[in-house]
């Protein structure tokens, strides 16, 4: 699956014993996971956040609101570096938790939350909803079909949730599952760019954008300057070389089109002329080669 398809915000509420009692998960890290939705219409993951942090008049909480902008943490749950911690998602008195996990779901299991309803757009929330939950099976290593339980399978006489936010959205508790492992089983899209190797991008700098850049200087250029400054630097992130002497691990970019173009067209290309008008077929197949390296580095067809 994609891991890094949504990003995970945290933001806890004060641990408080009706809320957040902050005692471990019994099971150490999660066991299973119970899908809720808020039963409030219209609020969002941040709102929950704001009622939980205020909350003392009763004991509920829950680990995980998901809305359609955010997957927002309030109470640890392991995904991150703060280990899980219970929540009081599922009265203890009922016992097909028991039953179907040999605990209480407040014990062992993550609260996971659907927001729903408003100006929450269903799609984007399930969307997230259902990733959140591929994402925490993939982790600890759980089956969607038997370590999902909604709300209301676990206390059908007092709960509907989240069925009744699915069927909102024209799903059902089923689709739900299905979802799960579908986006569980999802390959990762593969890039649409080839890295640049770092030896060709170092060569690329040294040869030609770093003399660009002195001759600039020489001159008074700033704007050349920036540019073959900027140059360079797309021409690192294309092959992902750390850019400062801490050698903070780089994401590896596409490089811009414009850059490949420009580098071919000012350099390379000249450069193969040169080579042909002298015979050497060698050089030719040296310049061709950097230029098809920038291609796809830049996402464009080899030549
Ligand atoms: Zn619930």
């Amino acid at each position: 699956m994609d891991k890094s398809k949504y990003p995970i915000e945290r933001l806890y509420i004060a641990k408080r014993p009706n809320t957040r009692p902050g005692t471990r998960l019994k099971t150490g890290t999660p066991a299973f996971f119970v899908a809720h939705d808020t039963g409030n219409p219209g609020a969002t993951a941040d709102n929950h956040f704001t009622y939980f942090n205020n909350l003392t008049d009763r004991s509920a909480s829950a680990h995980v609101f998901i809305d359609d902008t955010k997957i927002l943490e309030i109470i640890p749950t392991d995904t991150g570096a703060d280990p899980a911690e219970k929540a009081w998602h599922v009265l203890y008195n009922v016992t097909t938790d028991n039953d179907q996990f040999g605990y209480d779901a407040n014990d062992a299991a993550l609260g996971v939350e659907l927001c729903y309803g408003g100006r929450i757009t269903f799609s984007e929330a399930y969307k997230r909803f259902v990733w959140y939950l591929a994402y925490c099976c993939d982790k600890w290593g759980k089956n969607p079909s038997t370590h999902i339980a909604s709300h209301k399978q676990l206390d059908p006489a007092r709960k509907a949730d989240c069925e009744q936010a699915l069927k909102a959205g024209g799903k059902t508790f089923k689709d739900l599952i299905t979802d799960v492992a579908a986006e569980l089983a999802a390959p990762i899209a593969p890039p649409d760019f080839t890295p640049l190797p770092d030896g060709i991008a170092q060569a690329l700098i040294d040869n030609y954008v770093s003399p660009a850049w002195f001759a600039a200087q020489k001159v008074g250029d700033e704007v050349g300057k920036t540019h073959f400054h900027n140059l360079a630097n797309n021409l690192r992130m294309a092959a992902g070389i750390p850019m400062t002497h801490e050698g903070a691990a780089a994401p590896m970019t596409k490089l811009p089109k414009s850059n490949a173009q420009e580098i071919i067209f000012r350099w390379l290309s000249p450069a193969w002329f040169n080579a042909k008008a002298s015979g050497d077929k060698t050089a030719m197949m040296y310049f061709n080669n950097l230029a098809n390296y920038l291609r796809i580095a830049a996402g464009i067809p080899e030549e």
